[in-house]
């Protein structure tokens, strides 16, 4: 049933804590990292023609693997990273890396991606989520992108792939984003980096990014950021073995060395009862639990 994995190096028993930026989770059954987008496409097409399990990672920076693990095929794109820039547009293969993208725009004076200096994800994982920060967001930069639906390879344009706040018809729909298109313009080179390393200095104040983490555990409520919810009610440094509700940022919850993904979830439900029993609010994670049950 396996034989197609044998054409690819792949990992049997893979510790999934070394794949996600919380550095939790137990074994994928397989792992593997396709180094083009037809190696990609051939592996999902026998996952599914085996009916086998399969998830497509990026970074692993929006995602906690559970403690289970994954029984089928972990899928990472990190090693489809090509980038070209075509006059005033970039074009990133879904594995490339966000910090490598803002470089390369910054290096060709090509700006309106600064918000995204400094959010430790792929491409391709970030059209998913249509992340977001400091008023910018995918959806304003990505023109067009190829994706793969388990069938067929198509162009989504912008108003195709159905961007809203974490959301996207990629993540409703599981579809693979090979290819992105995004649109920026000209800018002065020194102003780019100027505008990268105030956000990045942001970052480095406001949240906890020397410890593991998986960046905003929840999503706003209607624009009010379920930090400042969750630190109006004294939760900061709340302790559930080794997780911990970050000091400096109420949202993020800090991997403080030896925690299990369910001392995360343990947490997570300890926060949403508390904001519900006091404020009415019932918050909603923005990171994805994945894997077995
Ligand atoms: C310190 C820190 C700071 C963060 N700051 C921000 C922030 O400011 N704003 C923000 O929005 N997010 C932030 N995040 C969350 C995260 O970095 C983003 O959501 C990022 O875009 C996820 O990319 P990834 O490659 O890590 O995705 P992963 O975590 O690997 O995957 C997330 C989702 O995307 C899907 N996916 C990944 N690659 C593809 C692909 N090629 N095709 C289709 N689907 C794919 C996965 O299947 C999964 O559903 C932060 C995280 C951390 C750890």
């Amino acid at each position: 049933m396996l034989e197609f994995l044998s054409k690819y190096n792949f990992l049997q028993n893979e510790n999934l804590s070394y794949h996600c930026t919380m550095r939790v989770g137990g074994n994928a059954k397989f792992y593997i990292e396709p180094s083009s987008n037809d190696q990609l496409i051939d592996v999902v097409k026998n996952c599914e023609k085996t009916k086998l399990n399969y998830f497509v990672l990026g970074n692993g920076s929006n995602v906690i693997f559970r403690d289970k693990g994954f029984d089928g095929v972990i899928i990472c794109t990190k090693k489809i990273n090509e980038i070209k820039i075509k006059d005033n547009i970039i074009i990133a293969d879904g594995g490339s890396n966000l910090f490598v993208l803002n470089k390369i725009a910054q290096q060709n004076g090509l700006g309106g991606m600064e918000w995204s200096y400094g959010i430790p994800g792929s491409v391709g994982g970030a059209v998913c989520m249509n992340a977001g920060a400091y008023g910018g967001q995918m959806q304003d930069i990505v023109l067009k992108a190829k994706i793969f639906d388990g069938k067929k390879i198509k162009v989504l344009y912008n108003n195709e792939l159905k961007m809203s706040y974490r959301d996207s018809i990629i993540k409703q729909n599981k579809y693979i984003v090979l290819k992105v298109w995004i649109k920026l313009k000209k800018e002065d080179k020194e102003i780019i980096k100027e505008k990268q390393i105030n956000y990045l200095n942001k970052r480095r104040l406001s949240q906890p990014l020397e410890m593991y983490n998986s960046g905003s555990i929840f999503k706003k409520v209607k624009d009010i950021s379920a930090g400042k919810i969750i630190d109006n009610l004294g939760l900061k440094g709340v302790i559930f073995n080794g997780a911990q509700i970050s000091k400096l940022h109420a949202n993020f919850i800090v991997n403080l060395g030896n925690a299990k993904a369910k001392d995360i979830q343990n947490l997570i439900k300890i926060i949403k009862d508390k904001v519900k029993e006091k404020t009415n609010i019932v918050l909603e994670e923005e990171v994805l639990f994945i894997g077995d049950e």
